[in-house]
């Protein structure tokens, strides 16, 4: 049934709801709140996070606040430990561009690889499952069985934003370091954060992965960089990766008019999975991060890199097998743009904006800092949440799924 204050349009093949204004959400809101017992669903907190947070000026008119949690990073799990935070009454201030990677960083026309149940904000009250949603916008769940297209999942993230307790606040932290036994950082805007706690959330941007021999292009894009792609148009490009984002891209420049050729050492691979297990197995790790830090950290790399695979998703089949691939690097300069489908290495050097002196103090383990089963690192109060901590946690750490244990068990040590 379609609900007071949803419109559906024709879009493609899909049905697309049109955001409804403010005074249908209420309604509508007020409905669910009731049902679901729990506390306003669209009520709009302070920007940054609680409201008890009081700011000072320094002499030079900057602002400074001081805050028991800095969570650095608004994507699903920073955005995930504020509301468990919240719900917990602990005080907090959340930085960082909310679910940027998935607003602006991803293909128009790509597909989500989890399904819809494992690729949610997470919630103490459940607020923010599909089922919600899709009663909400009053549409059926049987139409998201296959892939998720990534623009259903970009108003699922509106739709959550809109009823977000807490507001984050939209920009970056540029510098974090200690101050006794405090934490201070400095924001983009010259506002500055004193913080008892640190957790950072920062997820994949700083680790863009770029082999050396490409950077002597002068027009190299990361794929990470997906709006520069979607915009490239009757260019010669080099499309260098075997991935998921290397069939993307591909797919993306040729629908533009662009001649594009495609270099990948080995050929690829075909499996729905982003590892190399069956499924059933590789779901089953996906749920037991608690158990796989209990291993030494060795054993958990070294079965991660026993299994790591770079997949394509069968989808691209058809595509990409009559596709001409160099197996050797051709002469870069002979293309308009190289687009770099490369992929992330992460290290805890490529997060710049931690001081030298904090980052040295921070015990590694194979360039990543070690963490404690509450995801603290060796240095007190500073915890650090996703993909770096893989090693430790296992491979739910990448994606969506490991944001609901993550925030689940470092709201209850930060509370
Ligand atoms: C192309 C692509 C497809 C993917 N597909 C899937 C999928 O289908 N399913 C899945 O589960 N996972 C997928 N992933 C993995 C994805 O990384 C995770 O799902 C998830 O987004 C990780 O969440 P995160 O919160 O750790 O980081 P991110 O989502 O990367 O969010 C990082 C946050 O940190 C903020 N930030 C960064 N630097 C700073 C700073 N200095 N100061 C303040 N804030 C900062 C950003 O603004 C952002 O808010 C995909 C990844 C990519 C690249």
């Amino acid at each position: 049934m379609v609900q007071p204050g949803i419109h559906l349009r024709r879009s493609g093949s899909d049905h697309v709801a049109e955001p409804p204004g403010d005074d249908s959400l209420s309604g509508l809101g007020t409905g669910l709140d009731d049902a679901a017992g729990f506390a306003p669903l669209f009520y709009r907190g302070r920007p940054g996070g609680d409201r008890r947070i009081l700011p000072s000026w320094t002499k030079s008119g900057s602002m400074v606040k001081k805050t028991p949690v800095l969570i650095i990073g608004a994507g699903p799990y920073g955005l995930s430990l504020g509301h468990f935070l919240h719900a917990r009454q602990t005080p907090f201030l959340l930085v960082g561009k909310t679910m940027e990677l998935w607003r602006n960083h991803t293909f128009d026309s790509m597909k989500l690889r989890s399904d819809y149940a494992t690729s949610i904000l997470h919630d103490p009250y459940r607020r923010y499952s599909f089922e919600r949603f899709a009663r909400v916008w009053g549409t059926s769940l049987h139409r998201w069985r296959g892939r998720l297209p990534v623009t259903v999942f970009r108003q699922y993230i509106d739709w959550c934003e809109r009823q977000f307790p807490f507001r984050p606040e939209e920009q970056y932290v540029m510098s974090l370091q200690q101050a006794g036994p405090r934490f201070r950082a400095r924001l983009q805007n010259g506002d500055e954060v004193v913080a008892d706690r640190v957790v950072v959330a920062t997820g994949i941007a700083h680790h863009l992965h770029l082999p050396p021999e490409l950077s002597v292009h002068p027009r190299v894009i990361h794929s990470y960089h997906s709006t520069s792609i979607q915009a490239l148009q009757n260019c010669r490009v080099l499309v260098v990766g075997a991935g998921q984002s290397a069939a993307e891209s591909l797919a993306v420049l040729q629908n533009q008019g662009n001649q594009v050729e495609w270099y990948a050492r080995t050929p690829p691979v075909f499996y729905s999975e982003p590892l190399n297990l069956p499924k059933p197995l590789f779901d089953l790790i996906l749920r037991l991060p608690g158990m796989l830090h209990r291993l030494p950290p060795r054993w958990v790399h070294t079965g991660l890199n026993r299994f790591s695979a770079t997949t394509i998703t069968p989808d691209f089949r058809t595509a990409l097998t009559g596709m001409k691939r160099h197996t050797l690097c051709p002469p870069v300069n002979d293309f308009d743009v190289v687009v770099a489908a490369t992929g992330y290495r992460y290290r805890l050097e490529d997060q710049s904006y931690l001081h030298s002196s904090l980052r040295r103090k921070i015990r590694t383990y194979s360039g990543l800092p070690l963490v404690n089963q509450y995801f603290a690192s060796s240095v007190p109060g500073l915890h650090f949440l996703g993909a770096m901590t893989e090693p430790f946690f296992g491979p739910s750490m990448k994606f969506m799924i490991g944001s609901g244990y993550a925030a689940r068990v470092l709201s209850h040590a930060l509370a």
